[in-house]
């Protein structure tokens, strides 16, 4: 009897009978249901029930496309986020073999070259075909050249190609690695903090050991990591490098390429399911040197692991939102332990986790300090917007300082983390407000599209500037970008402005092609949302101007200071990467905040130590674990009944098994109680030790599963959630 995990929301296996024995992360094609669907074996058990059990349909892997380590992080991953186990091994399959076909080898890229010593003559060969003897003349003075080079140069290449290969002129070869090895670029000579920390990860290839690389923005991070990724590969073991989503631009892929030499693939959600599956093929079989991908890319499978590394590991982006829940820095950790391979975290802005870790000294710190050669960090200077009113968003000094950089021809970012025209719109006629029929939550201006939009469920409507009631004129209030486009269109007609944010790079190609303009310096101005925050490196940038900080200090969301603190150095980061004169300017209307002042001095360890003790005596993370519970229904209430009913199920099975030290807290409406036309509802769980927390959780995942109710709503567990809105 196998016993075997199918993708269905389910928190359970199933029992199949199978003629021959199976490893643990085979795909197997079952009946379930009315359908036959995909599922992985998870263990052979003898036969037990009296139940009559179906067979397998059919058995798609030779060799279990789950290799074993992967079968256990997604094994361990199963108990610690107490997510359907179905769901689990399949999030851990490439799309392609989520569907019942067998696993076969992608196709390699296709290469061609001349014989050296000609077996033959070629001139009479070809003389009657011009394509084939320039094609041929092509070939004859080089080494393997790869087909795709010859697609535009050379139409009807392909017949040429054979033709020649028929006459034994050229060789044909498949290769899934670059043939000959692609050139090293010098790398450049570490300073001696990066060295020290370059020397300290290599020293741990070959255990298991967590290093917390903590470096101000531009000392050189990138530069340790590819030095011991280097030293890897030379070892002839492979490299894991987990980006961010926004952080993966062509310009990242290049640096690695050129550094580490090898061959480096690629892993992200814009590539196609086959793109994606040759990744996962081409690292499983060893021939990727590296692999570097975003956030699903933690299942990527490697032959011979060397080291992981997870770049700016307090991004959230490394938490998937939704379904499986996982935390991919986390799963970095344990693949790294099971590995028994060393794992980099790398950022100017570590997660209070990391920091927590590197307290209780199960992660070792390695510090950067200092910038690279001339670059300081830029001065940063709070604007009061008591002082100074700003119209449209800017305030004067602000105007000032950026009309100073233009006029000497060096760029300027204005950062404002909303997108659209206002997000509050009303009349003051008739009261009328601009909100979101299917949220509790106000519309936003688009004035490019002439649209009201919602940011939280899409939500768009045609919309003017009048009243849509009483055709009154409407009030704007509040800034977008596009208002700050606008406005600096205003002031600075000469300027070159480029607007950086979701709806205007709305491809990855349109963003990349804004970003070559930033730095080719086709742009004076860019105004930008969080897509401009991350690693990039724009040379000709000396000034960032925040133009609304504040949002942070009075969330109701308890990381609000954390993700503002972050987001405003990685933002300052960006300024004055060459020069020595970089500077800053945050519109405020509290500079003398304690944050605030904190982020004057770019003092992130005062920061987190502060916010690290706060947590502590309020019981939040990384001091506490929390478990959230959601569920959502079109029906008002029923959610929240649903989490009421587990809320007394939760206290009644705490008790019963004498479980101490959870506590279950009231279940309440969302913070944003409708979304997209469903009424939401959490009910929260926390305890200082995962232990009784993961124990409770268990039986009462079951009993709840059991229960009539559990099918009236939408429901799910988030462990160590992220987003609580
Ligand atoms: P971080 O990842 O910390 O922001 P990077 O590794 O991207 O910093 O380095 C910032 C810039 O400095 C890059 O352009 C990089 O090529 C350059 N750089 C890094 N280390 C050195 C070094 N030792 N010598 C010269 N240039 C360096
Ligand atoms: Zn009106
Ligand atoms: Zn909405």
């Amino acid at each position: 009897m196998v016993q075997v995990a199918v993708p269905v929301p389910l928190r359970r296996h199933f029992d199949y009978t199978s003629d021959t024995a199976l490893a643990p992360g085979t795909r197997v094609l079952v009946p379930f249901g009315r359908q036959n669907l995909v599922g992985v074996v998870v263990s052979t058990a003898p036969q037990s029930g009296k139940h009559k059990l179906k067979s397998i349909a059919r058995v798609l892997d030779q060799t279990p496309s789950l290799s074993p380590t992967l079968f256990s992080l997604l094994d361990w991953s199963k108990v610690y986020y107490h997510h359907p186990v179905g769901e689990v091994m399949s999030t851990g399959l490439p799309v392609v073999l989520r569907a019942p076909i067998d696993l076969t080898p992608p196709k390699g890229h296709q290469y061609v070259r001349a014989y050296s010593e000609g077996k033959v003559a070629p001139g009479e060969l070809l003389q009657r075909s011009p394509v084939q003897s320039k094609l041929y003349q092509f070939l004859n003075n080089r080494d393997w050249t790869s087909t795709e080079q010859l697609e535009s140069r050379f139409p009807g290449w392909r017949r040429a190609v054979k033709a020649l290969e028929q006459k034994s002129l050229i060789e044909v070869e498949q290769f899934h690695r670059e043939p000959a090895p692609a050139q090293i670029k010098t790398a450049v000579k570490l300073n001696p903090e990066q060295q020290d920390a370059a020397n300290h990860i290599c020293r741990h290839l070959g255990k298991f050991h967590t290093l917390l690389l903590q470096g101000i923005t531009g000392s050189g991070k990138t530069e340790v990591y590819l030095k011991a990724a280097r030293e890897c590969i030379d070892r002839g073991q492979q490299v894991l490098i987990l980006v961010p989503e926004i952080s993966l631009t062509p310009q990242l892929v290049k640096r690695v390429r050129d550094q580490l030499g090898g061959t480096v693939c690629t892993l992200h959600s814009g590539m196609t399911d086959r793109a994606r599956f040759k990744t996962w093929w081409m690292a499983r079989q060893g021939y990727a040197d590296a692999v570097l991908g975003t956030r699903s890319a933690v299942f990527t499978p490697l032959n011979n692991p060397g080291l992981i590394v997870v770049d700016e590991e307090h991004d959230i982006s490394y938490k998937q939102q939704d379904g499986f829940r996982y935390h991919a820095r986390d799963l970095a950790i344990k693949r790294a332990s099971l590995e028994k391979i060393p794992v980099v975290l790398g950022s100017a802005t570590p997660s209070l986790e990391a920091l927590y870790n590197v307290r209780s000294n199960r992660f070792k710190l390695l510090r950067l300090n200092q910038r690279i050669g001339a670059a300081r960090l830029p001065s940063i200077i709070p604007v009061d917007l008591n002082a100074y009113p700003a119209v449209h968003g800017l305030s004067q000094p602000v105007l000032q300082a950026i009309r100073q950089r233009i006029d000497q021809s060096e760029q300027v970012i204005v950062y404002i983390n909303r997108r659209g025209y206002a997000p509050m719109v009303r009349c003051y006629q008739c009261l009328w407000e601009a909100v979101c029929e299917r949220c509790d939550a106000r519309l936003t201006y688009h004035h490019k599209s002439r649209q009201f939009r919602c940011h939280h469920c899409g939500h768009k409507q045609p919309g003017e500037e009048s009243c849509p009631n009483c055709d009154s004129p409407l009030h704007f209030a509040g800034t977008g970008t596009q208002r700050i486009e606008q406005a600096l269109l205003g002031k600075f007609p000469q300027a070159r402005l480029c607007r950086l944010d979701r709806d205007e790079a709305n491809t990855a190609n349109k963003l990349y092609r804004q970003l070559d303009a930033i730095r080719s310096g086709d742009v004076d101005i860019i105004i930008g949302t969080q897509l401009i925050t991350k690693g990039h490196d724009f040379s000709g940038v000396s000034l960032v101007c925040v133009i609304n900080a504040d949002q942070g200090l009075f969330s109701t969301d308890f990381r609000a200071p954390e993700l503002m603190f972050q987001q405003l150095l990685q933002v300052s980061g960006r300024a004055g990467r060459a020069a020595a004169n970089g500077e800053v300017l945050i519109q405020t209307a509290y500079p003398g905040d304690p944050i605030m002042q904190m982020i004057q001095k770019h003092d992130y360890d005062a920061f987190s130590t502060a916010c690290l003790t706060e947590r502590e005596q309020a019981g939040y993370p990384p001091s506490a674990y929390f478990a959230l519970y959601r569920a959502e229904s079109v029906k008002q209430n029923a959610a929240l009944n649903f989490l009421r009913h587990s809320e007394k199920m939760g206290n009644k099975l705490a008790h019963d098994l004498g479980v101490e030290g959870v506590e279950i807290l009231s279940a309440v409406p969302s913070p944003m109680e409708k979304l997209a036309g469903r009424y939401r509802a959490q009910l929260l769980v926390r305890c200082r030790n995962r232990g009784p927390l993961h124990a409770l959780l268990d039986r009462w995942l079951s009993a709840l599963e059991a229960s009539s109710q559990s099918n009236s709503v939408r429901w799910s567990l988030d462990i160590d959630p992220m987003d609580m809105s």
